[in-house]
């Protein structure tokens, strides 16, 4: 009896671990046509990609890692200027020799050797195909007439990976360009009032992009289980992470 009731406690561990595992906010791993993605969710709207024998960083923040012991760049996307998703000491710590930077207009001053990609345009870096997205507000505002985000300013990124189509949206609403992109697998909708999107906008344009995987990230005190309401039976696996 004891003999079985340790089988079944310890049968239960071998099944629980790899899910909390997985559920832990640490890192998920994507299959795509040329290889694994791997997903390093590291919070805020900051995250790290390893494909194909390259890391790619998005946004690191110093307050987020202690970027000394995560691995170099060989590629920084930044989506734009502000302090959350700019920090000159993390892009710093993470440069190595080869390492290129990815930036829109208002990053890009402030990162020498950068690569400037304005809204709309493509570029392919480190072999990867890049297409910058516009990130912009269309209701937040900071004050009467101001967005927190104005169009032109900030981008998204869609990135390619074997196939697999990785959209990062950066600070955004529910746009007619992002809700345009076609075939994303894989898409990461910030959520972070009342700078960005309510989970009603980002259900809408989840929706309108349809892609396999949806992280909402970036989503401060927003709460999560509204989305996953809002979403229930629409097909879109949407993971929760620990993307505060
Ligand atoms: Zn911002
Ligand atoms: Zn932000």
């Amino acid at each position: 009896m004891v003999k079985r009731i340790l089988s079944a406690i310890l049968g239960l561990l071998l099944v629980a671990v790899p899910l909390w595992a997985n559920d832990g906010g640490c890192m998920d791993t994507i299959e795509t046509s040329a290889g694994d993605l791997q997903i390093s969710f590291i919070g805020h709207g900051t995250l790290m990609f390893a494909f194909d024998g390259k890391i790619i960083h998005v946004d690191p923040w110093s307050k987020l890692a202690d970027y000394a012991k995560l691995p170099k760049a060989d590629l920084i996307l930044i989506t734009h200027e502000h302090q959350d998703h700019l920090d000159l000491a993390a892009v710093e710590l993470l440069t190595k020799p080869g390492t290129q930077m990815v930036a829109s207009r208002p990053a890009a001053v402030h990162l020498p050797g950068s690569l400037v990609m304005q809204n709309g345009e493509s570029k392919t870096v480190q072999g990867l195909a890049i297409e910058a997205v516009p990130a912009y507000n269309l209701v937040h505002m900071r004050s009467e007439g101001v967005p927190f985000h104005p169009k032109g300013n900030g981008n998204g990124y869609v990135v390619t990976f074997g196939g697999t189509r990785v959209l990062v949206a950066g600070d955004t609403e529910n746009t007619p360009e992002l809700k345009g992109l076609q075939g994303v697998d894989v898409a990461f909708l910030p959520m972070n009032l009342p700078y960005t999107m309510t989970p009603e906008m980002v259900a809408d344009a989840a929706l309108a992009l349809q892609p396999k995987i949806l992280y909402p990230y970036h989503f401060g005190e927003t709460d999560t289980a509204r989305i996953l309401d809002l979403l229930a039976g629409s097909g879109i696996d949407v993971r929760i992470r620990a993307m505060q």
